[in-house]
């Protein structure tokens, strides 16, 4: 079924094309952040409800800017899914081409939704509205909220920009942001200092045994931190000293495990000085996993479409960034899969260069083709019962290897 898919499909995203890209122009030029992405939300939610067969809840699980689109079927069947990220980046806009995104799903959901009731096949499709994918975590207060189980979703799909290659297989790394805080006592720092219990010390302590950890630290293993407060002043004994710190690693397992060596440091720092610690976890992302079974169909579309994505071995490889996405808990939470496409930019994510680049016309052109992948992708395992069966068997060993 795949060409006769991959046929219905592109023209039906074709025929949308310059709605989709008033839209991507729109969230583009109205650069919101996490969770404040009023403009994005309410032009989604306007555009999905004047489409026929869709059932919108704007505002989903009380997350003001998360929204949910259905299309029924009306059969018992598959329920397959799509998320759109549409929020931007303090100061630097849409660095990390999240309006394209947004259009590749919508794009994408809609295909499959229409190309349900042209072939006649049982099943749902959802189109999620997932805001704060830099640091927010909205898939994971929709994940908690139970919005995927509560919908019976099977699997789940997305894409990602960058300047790399196209990938089917991009795998991320998991992260923990924890805020360190030491509380110690004032005293004169000259006359009595000896009464005092230095708070920055203890955070000095730890920064330099978290340099001496790095050593021996995994292919990975990444540790940062930045110091926020550093005393009131020379002549008093600091009483108070915090920071917020990173840690990275390719896998949510290693993370547990780097993450507790981190923690002895910070003990060090306390054990050293007298100062008491204080860990808070202000936010973390599992790693990604990608769903081999599902990238295989999701390759052939985009090899199709153009794109010169190598065979499952190399793409695994090459597919790993360092960087990290909420859409990680979704892979431990069901099948996932976020191909990764190239447009073309000097400058990578993260920086002003990218968001001019997920502006061009040639970009629009990229992700639409994404769109497309998804949109069969997604088709196929709806409506291949063998091949959802293996999507899932794969994501079962998965979680017990994880
Ligand atoms: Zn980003
Ligand atoms: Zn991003």
């Amino acid at each position: 079924m795949q060409d006769e898919y991959l046929d219905f499909v592109s023209t039906y995203i074709e025929s949308i094309s310059e709605t989709l890209r008033s839209i991507s122009l729109k969230i583009h030029d109205n650069p919101e952040l996490n969770f404040k992405e009023f403009i994005a939300h309410e032009t989604l939610t306007k555009f999905m409800n004047t489409r026929k067969g869709w059932k919108v809840t704007p505002s989903a699980y009380r997350i003001k800017t998360a929204f949910i689109a259905v299309y029924d079927s009306g059969k018992k069947g598959p329920v397959i899914s799509f998320n759109a990220e549409y929020d931007a980046l303090t100061g630097i806009g849409h660095a990390c081409g999240h309006n394209l995104i947004a259009i590749a799903s919508v794009g994408a959901a809609l295909a499959a939704g229409a190309a349900i009731s042209k072939f006649n096949l049982p099943g749902k499709v959802i189109l999620f509205g997932t805001p704060a994918e830099e640091g927010g975590g909205g898939k994971i207060a929709l994940l908690n909220a139970g919005a995927y189980s509560d919908h019976g979703v099977d699997i789940n799909l997305i894409s990602h920009p960058g300047k790399v290659k196209d990938s089917a297989l991009v795998r991320t790394n998991a992260y923990v942001n924890t805020k360190i805080e030491y509380f110690g006592k004032e005293a004169h720092a000259a006359a009595a200092p000896w009464e005092g219990i230095n708070a920055l010390d203890a955070l000095i302590t730890a920064y330099n045994a978290l340099s001496v950890l790095r050593q021996q630290t995994m292919p990975g293993d990444i540790i940062q931190g930045h110091i926020t407060d550093g005393g009131a002043a020379p002549n008093i004994i600091h009483a108070y000293a915090a920071g917020i710190f990173v840690v990275r690693a390719t896998s949510k397992k290693r993370l547990e495990v780097l993450k507790a060596k981190v923690d002895k440091c910070f003990e060090a720092g306390a054990e050293a000085t007298g100062a008491k610690l204080q860990m808070t976890h202000i936010m973390g992302y599992d790693d990604h996993v990608p769903n081999k079974a599902m990238g295989r169909v999701c390759r052939a579309v985009m090899n199709k479409l153009g794109s010169n994505i190598p065979t499952e071995h190399l793409d695994l490889i090459e597919g790993a960034t360092q960087a990290s996405t909420d859409q990680g808990n979704i892979s431990y939470a069901m099948p996932s899969l976020s191909p990764g496409f190239r447009i073309e930019s000097v400058e990578g994510p993260h920086n002003p260069g990218f968001a001019e680049a997920a502006r061009t016309r040639e970009a629009h052109d990229v992700a639409l083709r994404v769109g497309k992948a998804l949109a069969v992708t997604g088709l196929e395992v709806l409506s291949d019962e063998d091949l959802l069966k293996a999507v899932k068997e794969e994501f079962e060993e998965m979680l017990k290897e994880h």
